[in-house]
């Protein structure tokens, strides 16, 4: 039996961007609103927390260990889920702790993590094992989440994400998201295979290559199927993944997310964060302009979360 606990908010809502198609000169653009499923802001990381918390409740966990940027939505949502059901939180980010408190680090303070920061990525695994081992040696029953909630457990959230899109009957051709850790993608994939989605599944990749991507996601997508009952061997050939995106680095913004942001702000009423969705859409609305898509196909851009980034001191200035 796979354990999942049931708190995000689902289905989210499908809705179409005609003013954007209309102005790119697009295919039809519909949007799968996973920036609402109603955990502390919400994001793609609450699908994959209904499966990792209940993993780390039957291995009888009280603490939940995690690490990412300091502005990672991923473990400001493992935070809040930590707090929705009562265990410990201790993160390790990495980078410089911010002169002053915003957006993700501001509220994964008011959820009660405990924070440490690791200046330099490189020394970040060695201090999340060590944080992992004094929490035990402490007495604690540490869970590690791993990065962005992408194991085979957080990658079913995606998985089961596409049956749910499969249900609400809204043709279309591809499906486009921002993918880093992978898991939403791997879960995309093994969705997509399990239930029967015809159209393509298209990661862009926010800063991973096209190769690590393929044969990562292609193994995590492999590994989450056996926990469905039956291994599904997926090989690198199974992923699409467009690498053209993140050349500048994470979390680096550059005219191209600043558009894409501004673009569906304006057309769309709809806020999309500047480090993921920003720049997914940045391809999108490249490959779009470069005649990518067919004019009678429909594309849905899966938005994954991430605005409380807009308010980050280090982004709101630069958007
Ligand atoms: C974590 C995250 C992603 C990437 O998802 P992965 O499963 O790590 O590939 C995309 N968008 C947002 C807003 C995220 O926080």
């Amino acid at each position: 039996m796979l354990s999942r606990l049931h708190f995000a908010h689902l289905p989210t809502p499908i809705e179409e961007l005609p003013r954007l198609s209309e102005t790119l000169g697009g295919p039809r653009i519909f949007v799968k609103r996973d920036d609402q499923t109603g955990l502390a802001f919400g994001g793609n990381k609450t699908r994959k927390l209904e499966f990792l918390v209940a993993e780390a409740k039957d291995q009888g966990a009280d603490t939940l260990i995690s690490a990412g940027a300091i502005q990672s939505n991923h473990c400001r949502q493992t935070a809040a889920a930590a707090a929705r059901f009562g265990f410990k939180c201790i993160l390790v980010l990495t980078g410089q702790t911010p002169e002053r408190a915003s957006a993700n680090f501001l509220l994964d303070g008011l959820f009660g993590a405990q924070i440490i920061t690791v200046a330099d990525r490189k020394d970040r695994d060695r201090i999340l094992q060590e944080t992992f081992d004094k929490a035990k040696a402490d007495g604690n029953r540490p869970y590690l989440v791993p990065y962005g909630g992408s194991s085979p457990t957080g990658a079913l959230g995606y998985a089961f994400a596409v049956e749910e899109f499969m249900k609400q009957n809204v043709q279309a051709d591809w499906m486009i998201f921002g993918t880093s850790s992978g898991g939403t993608h791997a879960g995309l994939v093994l969705g997509q295979r399990v239930f029967g989605f015809k159209g393509k599944v298209l990661g862009i990749s926010i800063d991973e290559s096209e190769e690590w991507l393929k044969e990562h996601v292609s193994k995590l997508a492999s590994d989450a199927s056996e926990k469905l009952g039956k291994r599904i061997e997926f090989t690198p050939a199974d992923v699409l993944a467009n690498a053209d995106y993140c050349r500048a680095g994470y979390g680096v913004l550059t005219e191209a997310e600043r558009e894409a942001v501004r673009l569906f702000a304006k057309y769309e009423g709809l806020l999309l964060d500047p480090v993921y969705t920003g720049r997914a859409a940045a391809g999108l609305i490249d490959l779009i302009r470069a005649g990518f898509f067919k004019k009678n196909e429909a594309v849905l851009f899966w938005h994954t979360g991430g605005q409380p980034a807009l308010f980050a001191d280090k982004y709101s200035s630069a958007i």
